[in-house]
């Protein structure tokens, strides 16, 4: 019989992997996991200091979680809610997320990932205005560095070249305008304020110029995640959200990486003071241990598309995994533990600790910024730390440091130089300093 390696390298297709290098580099196996680290086949353990995909927020080896889908998995594995039929764990998590959310009178609509419930939001505020007697109204705009999920339409709301080149997308009717990145994007003395302000006014001039008539909605990370951990300067949202609400132009704040925690409050949005009309969740959801997400829309946007669905006699969107029974008891377990651990109070002890971990690696000469707020943040590196000049991209310099930092036994993800931090919200305060403190001897050994 083949190795696990060997039958990878012939027969896996590998998402977001240089599939000619594959086969010369290998695959990492990685075989188990316990708290905040996995084990790979020689035994060897690392942080996962990325929560696996942002997503695993209860760590490894959560045996609650393991029950609760055994349960479930035992009383009904599948059913559907096609056609009116409904299962108690749906039921239970749609109530449970309606009333978490920040959304008035809302309404959960299950998936199965983050790009299918953003994929589904295009395809509701599109099905809204044609009902409303808008079929005009259908632009959505994004920001550049967004990530919104790799499908046909949200590849072309995420605003990175990656995920575009070569698939043909973006498709029309999507549009971009600048990231909130301060420190990188900001002009000479402008302050965080004035440089809200301009990106607030480059969003209106769009909007002017494409015709508000044309524009329906804006497509935000409350904190952008893959872009490279940008969160935004004081002002930021207030002043976007002026602008949609002038133009009649719906927020959909995809929190599939700032859901349940991740800023310190439960949602970003909560974080950043942002009002959706819808929102999307995912990841930390189920904590990563199985597939779900979940779009929520606010009460007037369902009536809306209500009555349409009405005139058309059903509603003709679905997955047939969508708020799969084990999932959905999963989430629930999930939102249980949450709950009875106050993770939202082990957010706030444990943030500054990460936080001031990575501020003072910024005296590192390799580090232009550091960035992050609650239990996600990044490193900018920097070829020229006063200058705040990048690398060329081609020596990828992010990639390399984030190898060297696998050496040492902690496992990141580098979007560009800005090499990301997310681990599992249990970290305790002593597991930071061993992330950080291997991450620090990958970045001595990379200068
Ligand atoms: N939205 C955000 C903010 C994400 O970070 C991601 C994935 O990382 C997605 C959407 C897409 O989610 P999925 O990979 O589950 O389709």
């Amino acid at each position: 019989m083949s190795t696990t390696s060997e039958a990878d390298i012939a027969h896996l297709f590998h998402p977001y992997t240089n599939l000619v290098r594959h086969p010369e580099t290998g695959p990492m196996v990685i075989v188990r996991g316990q708290g905040v680290r996995v084990f790979d086949e020689a035994g060897k353990d690392y942080i996962e200091g990325l929560a696996g995909l942002w997503c695993t927020a209860l760590g490894w080896g959560e045996e609650r979680l393991v029950e609760a889908a055994a349960k479930q998995m035992r009383q009904l594995p599948f059913y559907h809610l096609f056609s009116s039929k409904t299962h108690e764990p749906a039921t239970r998590l749609a109530e449970r997320l309606a009333s978490m959310a920040p959304i008035p009178d809302a309404r959960v609509l299950f998936a199965c990932s983050g790009s299918e419930s953003n994929d589904t939001a295009i395809k509701l505020i599109w099905y809204r205005n044609n009902a409303l007697g808008k079929p005009e109204k259908k632009k959505i705009i994004a920001r550049e560095r967004a990530y919104h999920g790799v499908t046909v339409a949200t590849a072309s709301l995420t605003g990175l070249p990656v995920n575009q080149r070569g698939f043909d997308v973006p498709i029309d009717r999507i549009l971009h305008t600048g990231n909130p990145h301060y420190w990188r994007c900001a002009n000479p003395g402008e302050t965080e304020e004035n440089f809200a302000s301009r990106r607030a006014e480059e969003l209106e001039k769009l909007i002017l110029a494409e015709g508000p008539d044309t524009v329906a909605a804006f497509f935000a990370e409350p904190v952008m995640g893959a872009g490279g951990v940008i969160v935004p300067p004081a002002t930021y949202f207030d002043k976007i959200q002026a602008v949609l609400k002038k133009y009649d132009v719906l927020l959909v704040a995809d929190e599939v990486i700032t859901g349940f925690g991740r800023t310190g409050q439960m949602f970003g949005s909560q974080t950043f003071g942002l009002k959706p009309d819808m929102m999307t969740v995912a990841k930390g959801l189920s904590s990563g241990y199985l597939p779900i997400s979940a779009l929520i829309v606010a009460g007037h946007v369902y009536d809306d598309v209500k009555a349409q669905s009405g005139e058309i006699g059903v509603f003709g969107h679905g997955f047939t995994y969508g708020g799969h029974p084990v999932s959905a008891a999963v989430a629930l377990e999930t939102l249980d533990i949450y709950a009875e651990r106050d993770i939202l109070g082990h957010v706030a002890r444990i943030a500054p600790v990460l936080q001031q971990g990575l501020r003072a690696l910024q005296q590192h000469p390799l580090v232009g910024e550091a960035r992050g707020i609650g239990l996600i943040g990044a490193l900018e590196l920097v070829a020229d730390k006063e200058g705040r000049k990048a690398f060329d991209p081609k020596l990828a310099v992010g990639a390399r440091v984030v190898a060297k930092a696998q050496e040492h036994g902690v496992i990141l993800r580098a979007m560009g130089d800005a090499v990301a931090f997310a681990p599992p919200l249990i970290i305790s305060e002593d597991e930071i300093g061993q992330l950080l403190g291997r991450f620090r001897a990958a970045l001595d050994e990379a200068h």
